[in-house]
């Protein structure tokens, strides 16, 4: 008797790596299930939300096992089929579980069975295609005439008047703003005035129109425009011809870089509904930008990496800035590279995709180079701003104290002097890293992690950056009672203060995770830099993230050491990205400005290529080692990454997992290791990790699914936590 229903495939938010199958709610009852649609299942003794990602005739599962969906959720599915093919190919090429991936990435309140929802109250409006086709008797189904009629005749109609006219009017709806004879044109603000744009200058029109001449077709284009070049500008002309076409874009920006006032610039020049996505947003204002981004309310959607997995209406263009920013990769869970997703996306919606940087990263260049990227450059800044000029200065020879030299304290007093601000670099927060006994040695470390903790004197305790340990400071040893215990190397509490102190009357603010935790803090900041009631800034990597403060005129980077000796094959692309975002804050308004590099390593050949050969010249050199060392872009890696409460048991699981590669060897796959990660305990667990390198990623797409199920029947698999990492971007 059931033999002849369909069997749905439903995925499930559960780290199992195939979806389950359920029969239909009841035979012959509701109109069939399509794909993309929520149904809650039973699960266990509960029930759970899942999404039916394919329907099958046939199951594996006993027929008299299979359970029956309870509840069909939507009345039409909520993930179109783009959506739904792009996670689950997603879910393939990170190895991650289906449900995890096509579940896990829904807002939170659709998780939970809730219906999409927007919060403000949207209006409808013909189209002029869609006047002309109603006048000329075209348009299919009669509600869809009917619904064009209404329009045409009231000019817009809003979603209640639209329920009261017809019940079922949103499927016909969606069909005519699919067809472009209908459009939301909610709230629109008033057109921005023509003064307000800037003349664009010939190398941005030349941006502008390159894209411009490929809207409607997949062409990936690097934005390479140094800090300052106007790679904003583009975007924002580039939104504004997709939005008039009727299409909809879609913004990615780095995890700190989606500041209030990028948004009030993208809402000021834009005469279309923007929505934002990030992590700042209740879960109501997150259902709320996900359905007007699937309704084609919006216009614009602006988010932080998980935005790449919002469905859109009309999908025309997508965006992705400060491409080699590292928060596009989740590094935890679902390991997913935000930025591959946005150019695999834009590949599926025809449409191009822009990656912007001032620093592209080197897999960006190498595509550029290989002709599947297409460049385009904005070299100077725009508004005439000079570049700023950078000093290299030598530490070993200079009086230095609390982070700052003679050269830094000196320029800073001149920079006050003329009203200007500075922002100081620094990649730690807290006081200071270590607190160290002079008399035995003895250091305060986490008692769960390979770790230092790190003082924080404003709130008295030592804490672990690693995991949640703290403990108040203390004054004496607790090794040998001595009390010369001291506080060494540097943070951005301990440089604030410094400052304060050797600077009378410097107005100094910190900008770090631990002064913008609360709500709201980082705008109070913002605000009262922009208000030039701050005269310096010291901050971590926040500060080299989008910003655009006008009146700063000095840079420092107090340790640019940190970066030159790291044991990651990318650390030297990274500090060079860094070095040059944090410059790029220098002198963006009308004066030129300085930065400071404060080094004990003035020689070291990383720093000699990016201050006097400039960020291109590193690159290449970079990419020649790269080459060399068979290293990505020109190798594919992956990471398994095991850890336990057992100090042998991850190291164990790898073993067998390297033996199972060996058993069944595929060419151009080695598997490397296992060993221990760099920081081997963390958090109480034992850490260990296995690479695979393979010549390419059609070579290591090869590799691992079988190798996966082999691991997952492994009985040691069962003693430890592992995941794996494809693509890795950062090795620890
Ligand atoms: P980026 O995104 O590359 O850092 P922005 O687009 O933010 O650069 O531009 C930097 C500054 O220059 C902004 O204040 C912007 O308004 C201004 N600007 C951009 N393009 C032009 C232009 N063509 N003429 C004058 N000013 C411009
Ligand atoms: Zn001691
Ligand atoms: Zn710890």
């Amino acid at each position: 008797m059931t033999g002849s229903e369909p069997i749905l495939q439903v995925a499930l938010p559960v780290p199992v790596r195939h979806p389950f199958d359920y029969l239909p709610p009841r035979p012959g009852s509701a109109p069939p299930v399509r794909p993309g649609t929520r149904v809650r299942v039973p699960f266990g003794r509960t029930s759970a939300v899942g999404v039916v990602v394919g329907i099958a005739r046939a199951s594996a599962v006993e027929a008299r096992r299979l359970k029956r969906v309870r509840e069909v959720v939507d009345p039409e599915p909520l993930l179109d089929p783009a959506m739904l093919k792009l996670l689950l190919w997603a879910s393939g090429y990170f190895h991650h579980p289906v449900g995890e991936v096509v579940v896990g990435t829904l807002p939170k309140l659709l998780r939970l069975g809730r219906a999409p929802k927007a919060e403000r109250t949207v209006r409808y409006a013909a189209t002029a295609a869609g006047a002309q086709a109603l006048a000329e008797g075209l348009g299919g189904a009669p509600v869809q005439r009917h619904l064009l009629g209404v329009m045409v005749g009231a000019g817009s109609i809003s979603e209640a008047e639209l329920a009261a006219e017809h019940r079922g009017w949103r499927r016909p709806m969606r069909a005519l703003i699919a067809k472009d004879w209908a459009q939301p044109v909610s709230d629109r603000p008033d057109p921005p005035l023509p003064s307000d744009r800037p003349i664009l200058n010939p190398a941005q029109s030349r941006a502008v129109e390159a894209v411009e001449a490929c809207l409607g077709e997949f062409r990936p284009f690097v934005l390479d425009g140094v800090t300052g070049s106007g790679k904003t500008e583009v975007y924002l002309r580039l939104i504004a011809t997709t939005v008039a076409r009727g299409r909809q874009a879609l913004v990615l920006i780095p995890e700190i870089g989606l500041t209030p006032q990028l948004l009030a610039r993208f809402n000021a020049r834009l005469s279309c509904r923007v929505v934002a996505l990030h992590s700042g947003l209740s879960d109501g204002e997150r259902l709320s930008s996900w359905t007007q981004a699937r309704d084609g309310t919006a216009d614009v959607l602006v988010g932080t990496r998980s935005a790449v997995f919002v469905p859109l209406a009309r999908p025309g263009l997508f965006i992705v800035d400060e491409e080699h920013d590292l928060s596009f990769k989740q590094q935890d869970g679902f390991r997913y590279s935000a930025r591959d997703l946005a150019v695999v996306r834009a590949r599926d919606a025809g449409a191009p995709v822009v990656l912007g940087s001032a620093t592209p990263s080197l897999e960006a260049i190498e595509n550029v180079r290989r002709g599947r990227y297409h460049r385009l450059d904005l070299p100077h800044r725009a508004g005439g701003a000079a570049p700023p000029r950078i000093d290299v200065i030598d530490l070993r020879a200079r009086p230095f104290d609390s982070g700052l030299c003679d050269v830094l304290v000196e320029a800073l007093e001149q920079t006050k002097a003329r009203s200007e601000q500075a922002l100081l670099f620094i990649n730690r927060r807290g006081y200071a890293p270590r607190l160290m006994c002079h008399a035995c040695g003895w250091i305060a470390d986490c008692d769960r992690c390979d770790a230092h903790l790190v003082l924080h004197r404003e709130e008295g305790r030592m804490r672990c950056h690693h995991c949640a340990a703290e403990r108040p400071i203390v004054s004496e040893c607790p090794a040998c009672g001595s009390k010369n215990v001291r506080r060494l190397g540097l943070g951005t509490e301990r440089v604030a203060s410094a400052l304060e102190k050797r600077i009378t009357g410097l107005r100094v603010a910190r900008m770090d995770r631990d002064a913008t935790r609360r709500r709201g803090s980082l705008e109070a900041l913002l605000d009262r830099v922009h208000a030039g009631e701050v005269d310096a800034v010291v901050g971590t990597q926040m500060l080299a993230k989008g910003h655009h403060f006008p009146n700063v005129t000095l840079v420092a980077i107090l340790d640019a050491d940190a970066g030159l000796f790291g044991i990651d094959f990318r650390a030297t692309e990274r500090m060079a990205q860094l070095l040059l975002q944090v410059a790029g804050r220098a002198g963006r308004g009308d004066r030129t400005g300085r930065v400071l590099l404060q080094t004990h390593h003035p020689k070291h050949p990383l720093l000699r290529v990016l201050v006097q050969e400039g960020y291109r010249k590193f690159c290449a050199e970079a990419l020649t080692e790269r080459h060399g060392a068979r290293l990505p872009p020109f190798a594919s890696l992956a990471l398994v990454r095991a850890e336990a409460l057992q100090r042998d048991a991850p190291q164990s699981f790898l073993r067998d997992a390297e033996a199972c590669a060996s058993a069944h060897p595929h060419p151009g796959v080695s598997v490397l290791g296992p060993v221990p990660s760099p920081m081997e305990r963390r958090a109480g667990r034992y850490r260990a990790q296995l690479l695979v390198d393979a010549t390419s990623r059609a070579a290591l797409q090869r590799f691992l699914p079988q190798w996966i199920a082999a691991l997952e029947s492994l009985p040691s698999a069962r003693k430890v936590r592992w995941s794996i990492d494809v693509d890795p971007q950062e090795m620890v």
